[in-house]
């Protein structure tokens, strides 16, 4: 069987690793390889730091309207693209088909034509002292900027990275994660068909503890921004930080969902019903503890099971499997990890719990059912560490004061949702709650204008808007005295 063979991107030019080796790459729906992906090495990572240093001086001169029409003719060919992208994304992810095409890849195409727009509007700041003079600050670009993403959305968090690190007149190296390249080899092949100047972008695929770290370890790349686990955040920031890197790490979650008796009930149970599960619960933002006000936890708990078990797991090109495969079998396997210590520390299941064996040609993916656990203290090590799958918790609270208290002990900060109709309530818990994000009545309603990131292990930083601009550009006050 022939399988398909990714490309590193570097100085315009599609090129396989100096080394010549390859990694496979998984479809998870058929838990069999599909695919090979560059393995590199620092080398790769220096060649593609040396084209980006020759295309630096003509890119962060680009009058902002030439840099914005490169990103908004990116975001065009993506949409032009859409179902190859989406298909793409399906096959390396297991992720649902429906889902790849309602959501990451019109993200990544908004992505481009967001901060297309943005950098035209993009200003800074002067600061007047009476009679002296005047300041102004100049914000001009790093220069050269790694950004490295994860597997969950691939295509989506890669290209908000890379969209604002270009907008702002920087060249990027970008590393897609080893386990999802696919969408990030096409992206190669959409910045030369958008005639993108060699160097600008380049995409070099491989192992994290390799390639990433050399691109962290490079000391012509000036800035990190890297979204993944809270492990790997502290390993960049041990590297980067004595080398005084400005970083963006936007790390793991352990979300909140707090659900009050005066919530509108129905829309609360089926936005808690896609927080939790929405995209196998491998999102950053999926509240994967559910803290439910006592007087209707009953209720509350036999309506979201019995939601829970009409959801179907099963092939992701069929459109009526809410869920997909898990990304692969090493996540299966500490996802399955987790159920059996939720059920050690005295969890009691729900519904799910077990792995799923579609019938067909997914007979041999690695799916799992959504599982609910009840029974549990927020101190166990179930409610404390990130599962990142289809599992999540829930918990009864009497008091706000209580479920404020259970939502914020966690090391964890990056998103809660609050459900309540009292406007005073949605507003003193969202300020008392211990998170970068909070949604009230919602869940994962974004504007791409909003600062966005977590607080304590969840990261440091923000993305978003100004905030991604900011970060990717350097401020210089400059203060010109009067006479
Ligand atoms: P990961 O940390 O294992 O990998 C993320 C990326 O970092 C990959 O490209 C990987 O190759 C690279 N990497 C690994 N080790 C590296 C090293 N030593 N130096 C440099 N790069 C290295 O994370 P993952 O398993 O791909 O993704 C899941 C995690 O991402 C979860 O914890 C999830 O919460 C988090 N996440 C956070 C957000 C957010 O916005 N806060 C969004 C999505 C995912």
């Amino acid at each position: 069987m022939s399988i398909k063979q990714f490309q590193n991107y570097i100085d315009g030019k599609l090129q396989a690793a100096s080394n010549q080796q390859y990694l496979p790459v998984f479809n998870p729906a058929l838990g069999e390889i599909y695919a090979e992906t560059p393995d590199s090495e620092a080398q790769d990572v220096a060649a593609a730091v040396e084209a980006a240093q020759k295309a630096f001086p003509l890119w962060s001169n680009l009058p902002a309207e030439r840099r914005a029409a490169y990103l908004n003719k990116m975001a065009n060919l993506i949409e032009q693209q859409a179902e190859t992208l989406a298909l793409a994304e399906t096959e390396d992810n297991g992720k649902p088909l429906w889902l790849s095409t309602k959501v990451d890849i019109p993200r990544s195409a908004a992505n481009f034509r967001f901060f297309g727009t943005a950098l035209t509007h993009f200003a800074s700041e002067a600061h007047y002292m009476e009679t002296v003079g005047i300041n102004y600050t100049l914000r001009r670009p790093i220069g050269i900027v790694g950004c490295i993403s994860p597997w969950n959305l691939p295509l989506y968090l890669f290209t908000w990275k890379i969209a604002p690190a270009l907008a702002a007149g920087n060249c990027v190296i970008a590393k897609p994660s080893e386990i999802t390249p696919q969408t990030a080899y096409l992206l190669s092949q959409i910045a030369q068909q958008a005639d993108l100047p060699a160097g600008v972008l380049n995409i070099i695929h491989g192992l994290g503890a390799k390639v990433g770290k050399a691109i962290v370890e490079h000391p012509h790349i000036k800035a990190i921004s890297f979204t993944g686990g809270t492990r790997t955040g502290r390993e960049i920031a041990s590297i980067a930080a004595p080398m005084f890197k400005k970083l963006s790490l936007e790390l793991g979650g352990k979300n909140p969902s707090i659900i009050f008796a005066d919530c509108e009930w129905d829309e609360t149970l089926a936005t808690t019903v896609r927080s939790a599960f929405t995209n196998q619960g491998e999102i950053c933002l999926c509240g994967s503890r559910i803290l439910v006000e006592k007087s209707i936890y009953d209720r509350f708990v036999a309506e979201f099971v019995a939601k829970i078990q009409e959801l179907k797991v099963g092939d992701p090109l069929d459109t009526s499997s809410y869920l997909g495969a898990v990304v692969s079998k090493e996540h299966a396997e500490k996802v399955m990890s987790y159920i059996s210590l939720a059920q050690a520390e005295g969890g009691v299941l729900l519904t799910g719990g077990k792995r799923v064996f579609p019938e067909g040609r997914c007979s041999k993916g690695w799916f799992i059912e959504p599982t609910v656990i009840a029974n549990l203290s927020n101190s166990c090590r179930t409610n404390q560490e990130e599962i990142f799958g289809p599992v999540v918790t829930i918990q009864s609270f009497e008091t706000e004061a209580e479920a404020i208290a259970i939502a914020n002990d966690t090391e964890y900060g990056l998103a809660a949702n609050v459900w309540t109709q009292n406007l005073s309530r949605a507003h003193r818990v969202a300020e008392e709650l211990a998170f970068g994000i909070v949604w009230v009545n919602c869940w994962m309603l974004r504007d791409l204008r909003t600062p966005f990131g977590g607080v304590k292990n969840s990261g440091v930083g923000r993305e978003g808007g100004w905030e991604a601009l900011r970060f990717f550009t350097e401020p210089k006050n400059i203060l010109v005295k009067y006479h």
